[in-house]
């Protein structure tokens, strides 16, 4: 197919200083939770994504000197020849897809850990670490400063040395030079500090200092805020940022926007919808004729194309919308819009940083996989055989499972027991704000649509006799999971003796099934992550009295790893939901119930109507044991193999779900060795 002529201002070149992108399509530096530690399996996703067309592709924050250290998190690291030719990987796989290489140059200041070089942070001024860590950064001498830009220089030769067409300045995200900005942070006396001029002294010294050491070949980019502090979703504030961009308004060959609030500018779409910085940063064309590049959730072409022909940017900026779909921009070329695999705004991306891992993605379970599996975000093996394939369950595992396979050429058979497809997918997208979640669901429909070879039969609750009747080579089984109602979890380990009435109780099920409670309710949080809080959110709606009890000390500790706690705490606060923490359940009997404080032990009792479990899940894996025993009790049977997946094996994140049908469909008849399944990355030796 071809373009859609309306986008062909997507795919306009566009120069940097001395380089040209190829298209407006730009990966901006995202982390990946790899680094310097894992070369090769960056070097391999950086690649992918050059392939899938993007004209920039950027790397994550790169440490100039061991003095910003941040282990336990992956940085990239451009300290020496070692780091020269790991980089390298990046650059030539990216320019093999003729797409220009960026790096992010990162000054930590007192936000950077150290734990691993043990270096005394430097800052603007003596500040404490930003992260909560123990220690101070000491104010940095005007010596210091001269070493910094010393060490900025010598990054920046490195960096073309390893073949990068663009070089960072990056001064956002409460890092040094973002301290050195801001005038809460910047106490200084001397000529970096005080005046607007002075606080934007260092920032354009590095720019310049990149442009001498480097500018003949590499262009110079800026990160900057393009809001100031103080600024919410609603209200930008831009008055002294614009008063900045005005002065450095032609310094840099490209300006990278973002702003000052992170949980926005990543926001989880639960939060924050597609292009929400717009209203943030449109000013920034008005001052400067230099590239812009704006990150906003972008998976729509039609608000790409408004966004550069209204001059809000010249450029697309993505991290998620390239992590979910590394193929966007050519999809778009060749006129497959529906086959774009939409990012879904679930953040589960962000959990590698947060976590110290290899980056994964809900919608693309090929991310980080391509080069330790050979995984391709587009492209499968054909099948190994003729078999044919039975898949039990349609929820994010077996459909994953049945469009990979179906892809590869098998027959598939997919049978369902609801009128629907999608299982929890479709449930969980009914509850408030995870309508996109529903996305995962529709792009794996849309795509087997296309399959000739792929039969789906709806309505078809199979039990192990009618999946023998069936009689396909392989059986999958992906029925899902249930939520339990006896209260047992990470904390209380035994289901609790007294908790009922049983009408009284409800899972998250009951309440994606419609079952709600009609009084003043309790819902006992010990799952952490979203389904407390959305259903909380969804029982206020209905004006019903919540309180959120949690042993926890915060509400939703793991969204503090997808970038949303801080959001989801003040949206309870806002709905009026009392939230309990450090708590676990001892008992409910239909009036009250007894809560225990993790620290003493110590017991309260709070009145309630009804309770929410939201605890624990039992994978509903009754049909594949049946199967098996059938299997072992009559060898003569053309089945051959029956495999569990997705919450049947092991309930988990949707991510998780979709990884476990997509290896499936990837190892059937692959000889994959199970000792020895994935190639391990790790760092070069160097002598230097
Ligand atoms: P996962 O996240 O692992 O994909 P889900 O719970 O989302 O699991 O999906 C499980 C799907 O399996 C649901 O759509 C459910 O209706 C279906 N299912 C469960 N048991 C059977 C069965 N015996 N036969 C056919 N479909 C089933
Ligand atoms: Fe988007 Fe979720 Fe994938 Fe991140 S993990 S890119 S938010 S779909």
């Amino acid at each position: 197919m071809a373009r859609d002529a309306r986008y062909d201002v997507l795919f306009e070149p566009v120069r940097i200083g001395p380089v040209t992108a190829k298209n407006r399509f730009y990966q901006v530096p995202h982390c990946t939770g790899l680094g310097w530690l894992r070369p090769r399996m960056v070097a391999a996703l950086r690649g992918v994504k050059a392939e899938g067309g993007w004209g920039v592709v950027c790397t994550e924050y790169c440490s100039i000197h061991p003095s910003s250290d941040d282990l336990p998190h992956p940085y990239a690291s451009l300290w020496d020849q070692g780091d020269i030719r790991a980089h390298a990987l990046m650059t030539e796989q990216v320019h093999a897809h003729g797409a220009l290489a960026g790096v992010e140059l990162w000054v930590g200041g007192a936000r950077s850990t150290n734990l691993f070089t043990r270096e005394v942070a430097m800052d603007v001024a003596n500040l404490p670490n930003s992260i909560g860590l123990p220690f101070q950064a000491r104010a940095m001498s005007k010596r210091d400063i001269r070493e910094l830009r010393r060490w900025h220089r010598n990054a920046a030769l490195r960096a073309k040395q390893a073949g990068f067409d663009i070089v960072y300045v990056y001064a956002t995200h409460h890092y040094l030079l973002a301290h050195f900005l801001s005038a809460k942070t910047n106490s200084r006396r001397d000529e970096y500090g005080g005046s607007l001029e002075n606080r934007l002294r260092l920032v354009s010294e590095l720019i310049e200092d990149t442009r001498d050491a480097v500018g003949d070949s590499c262009a110079v980019a800026l990160r900057f805020s393009a809001n100031d502090e103080g600024s919410s979703d609603e209200r930008p504030l831009t008055a002294e940022r614009e008063d900045m961009i005005a002065i450095l308004a032609e310094l840099p060959d490209l300006w990278d926007i973002n702003i000052q609030d992170y949980s926005q500018e990543m926001g989880a779409s639960r939060f924050v919808g597609e292009a929400s910085l717009e209203a943030h940063m449109a000013y920034v064309k008005s001052l400067t004729s230099k590239p812009v590049v704006c990150v906003g959730r972008f998976t729509s072409p039609d608000t790409m194309v408004s966004q550069v022909r209204r001059g809000i940017v010249d450029f697309i900026g993505a991290a998620r919308p390239s992590i979910a779909d590394p193929f966007l921009p050519q999809k778009i070329e060749q006129g497959r819009i529906d086959d774009i695999r939409e990012c879904i705004g679930c953040n589960i991306c962000y959990t590698g940083d947060a976590t110290s891992t290899p980056i994964r993605c809900t919608q693309n379970p090929t991310m980080s996989e391509e080069w330790r599996l050979g995984w391709h975000p587009e492209k499968i093996e054909p099948k190994g055989s003729d078999s044919t394939i039975l898949v039990v369950g349609g929820g994010p595992a077996g459909l994953e499972a049945t469009r990979a396979l179906g892809q590869r050429g098998y027959r598939v058979m997919l049978a369902e027991a609801g009128h629907d497809l999608g299982g929890r997918v479709t449930r969980e997208a009914g509850l408030p704000g995870l309508g996109e979640w529903a996305r995962v669901r529709n792009y794996r429909v849309q795509q087997i649509q296309n399959l000739p070879n792929v039969e789906i039969y709806f309505d078809n609750r199979l039990d192990a006799e009618q999946v023998m009747a069936i009689e396909a080579d392989h059986v999958v089984i992906a029925t899902g999971a249930s939520w339990l109602a006896d209260g047992r979890g990470l904390h209380n380990t035994e289901p609790l003796g007294s908790i009922g009435p049983a009408e009284r109780v409800f899972t998250p099920d009951d309440i994606m099934a419609g079952r709600l409670p009609d009084g003043p309710t309790l819902i006992y949080d010990d799952d952490h992550y979203y389904m407390a809080n959305v259903i909380a959110e969804l029982l206020r709606s209905r004006h019903i009295p919540v309180t959120l009890v949690t042993p926890e000390t915060i509400v939703s500790a793991f969204g503090a790893k997808t970038n949303e706690q801080d959001r989801i705490q003040r949206r309870l606060m806002e709905l009026g939901v009392d939230i309990v923490t450090a708590q676990g359940l001892a008992a409910f009997d239909g009036k009250s119930a007894r809560l225990e404080c993790i620290y003493t032990g110590k017991t309260t009792d709070i009145e309630a109507s009804a309770l929410v479990c939201v605890t624990l899940r039992r994978p509903d894996d009754d049909l594949f044991h049946d199967i098996e025993s059938l299997l072992e009790a009559n060898t003569e049977y053309r089945t051959k193999s029956v495999t569990r997946i997705g919450d049947c094996l092991a309930p988990s994140i949707i991510a998780a779900a979709v990884y476990s049908g997509h290896r499936y469909a990837r190892e059937l008849d692959s000889g994959v060795d199970p000792d020895n399944r994935m190639k391990y990355d790790r760092v070069f030796f160097t002598d230097d």
